[in-house]
């Protein structure tokens, strides 16, 4: 990149991404697989992901919102595209126009949809119906569903009833009760629609965990996410997500060090105190960059020539504070807050753990400032 760039970046190795994408469609298979590539590709970069999702084997790809698919239109992205909810009504016409896939589950969303493609005259817009079987967030009740796939199946030739599909709530979980409950429901759910004579299309539920722990719940299709990017579901997952390679590194380079003696108080608040002579580094990234401010009171760590540190005091707006205790360091070396360090590695989870979230939300948080950059196939 070019010398104006600054030291904080994110790079994603696309060859992870392919690798991960091909072991996961293997282990899928004979279902075929759907990237999810909503949120910037879980803060990886959009458009690089899908392309090298889709060249891995991904035969469509999932959003979560109407702007997001146009983004990959716009990058001449011609694969199918389902948005994962409802959106707005007035973004129908987006929805028709760039040939994206609804996802519907209300009467008032399926006329809508009938409406807009009537007036645009396109018929076969495609529409899955998610069914909600314990979720509880987005999805028509499974007494419902028959009446809803019968709607969308009777406005042909305006709309296609392409997939019915429904989303499990813990299948990252050790116990997969609650998972297998929900497969059921929506088993019995697609016998009614069946039954009423209705072709339900491509039928799919599983997401990352429930493709690796519940295999009868792969259907036509798995929807992955996080798996992709080669972060376990969860630390239940961890073991069998041995063979998947994160893709994503971020680094900075230490902008200043001094030697602080015993007592000094480190950042806003003094929230840390050295209990000893020491030498602290200052790294320009901050929680502006999506560095969680209360990294350093959570214990979150960061590699430096190949060890560990930790973070200390406040994470503030643009810069934050290593105590690398006397090991020598110079301007300028590299500090991995995510990845790989010489033998040492810290991961999405590990640093989700210390805050106590996920590895999903610790790169989703990752701002647009940090400039990504793509190691090319
Ligand atoms: C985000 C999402 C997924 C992907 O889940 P992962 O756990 O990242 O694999 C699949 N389906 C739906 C409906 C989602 O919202």
């Amino acid at each position: 990149m070019s010398s104006g760039m600054r030291s904080a970046r994110i790079d994603v190795d696309l060859d992870a991404i392919f690798h991960n994408v091909s072991a996961m469609a293997s282990r899928a298979a004979p279902a075929r697989v759907m990237a999810v590539i909503k949120a910037d590709a879980y803060g990886h970069g959009a458009v690089a992901v899908a392309e090298t999702a889709l060249a891995a084997g991904a035969g469509s790809l999932a959003v979560a919102l109407v702007q997001e698919g146009i983004e990959l239109r716009r990058a001449g992205i011609e694969a199918p595209i389902l948005l994962l909810s409802e959106q707005p009504e007035h973004q129908i016409g987006d929805i028709v126009s760039h040939g994206l896939i609804a996802t519907a589950y209300s009467v008032s969303y399926i006329d809508a949809l009938v409406r807009e493609s009537r007036a645009r005259n396109v018929a076969g817009q495609e529409v899955h119906l998610k069914i909600d079987t314990g979720m509880n967030r987005v999805g028509v009740s499974p007494s419902r569903a028959v009446e809803h796939a019968g709607r969308i199946a009777a406005s042909a030739p305006w709309l296609s009833l392409g997939g019915v599909y429904t989303h499990f709530a813990s299948a990252d979980d050790a116990d997969s009760t609650f998972a297998v409950e929900q497969w059921q429901i929506f088993r019995s759910a697609l016998d009614d629609i069946r039954g009423a004579g209705i072709d339900v299309g491509t039928v799919h539920a599983a997401n990352s965990a429930a493709t690796i722990n519940l295999p009868e719940s792969r259907a036509d299709l798995v929807r992955i996410g996080i798996s992709m990017y080669g972060i376990a579901p969860s630390a239940v997952l961890e073991e069998q997500c041995q063979d998947l390679r994160p893709a994503l590194s971020l680094t900075a380079g230490i902008s200043y060090i001094k030697r602080v003696p015993a007592g000094q108080g480190i950042s806003y608040g003094s929230r840390y105190r050295c209990p000893a002579e020491t030498t602290i580094v200052t790294v320009p990234i901050g929680y502006a960059d999506g560095i969680a401010r209360r990294s350093g009171i959570a214990g979150v760590e960061v590699l430096i020539r190949g060890r560990r540190h930790p973070i200390v005091g406040v994470v503030t707006m643009d810069q934050l504070m290593v105590d690398v205790g006397d090991e020598e360091v110079a301007v300028g070396d590299e500090v991995v807050f995510i990845g790989r360090q010489g033998g040492e590695i810290i991961t999405a989870n590990e640093v989700g753990e210390r805050l106590g979230t996920i590895g999903y939300e610790v790169v989703c948080s990752l701002s647009s400032r940090v400039p990504r950059v793509h190691a090319q196939l």
